[in-house]
């Protein structure tokens, strides 16, 4: 049996939050990057629920055909094309 949820699940009230300090929110934004798809390509292989990651298309279809023996180029997702 999958996992599964309650189709009601017990709601809480919205707390807000007064544990943070203005230091700990400051230090997470040090410490987050932001990206484009320049700096960093991403490739998916969608492929049977693989969903490994490469820096290149090359990359992704030589892991197609050594680990799916596939040459098909279909269901990748990318940012960079
Ligand atoms: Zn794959």
């Amino acid at each position: 049996m999958p996992p599964s949820l309650p189709s009601l699940l017990p709601h809480k009230p919205a707390l807000q939050d007064i544990d943070t300090t203005p230091e700990q929110l400051q230090a997470a934004l040090d410490l987050a990057k932001v990206t484009s798809p320049d700096q960093t390509p991403i490739y998916i292989c969608a492929f049977q629920n693989c969903f490994r990651l490469y820096p290149t298309r090359d990359r992704l279809m030589l892991h197609r055909k050594r680990d799916h023996d596939s040459q098909d180029d279909s269901l990748i997702i990318t940012w960079n094309e």
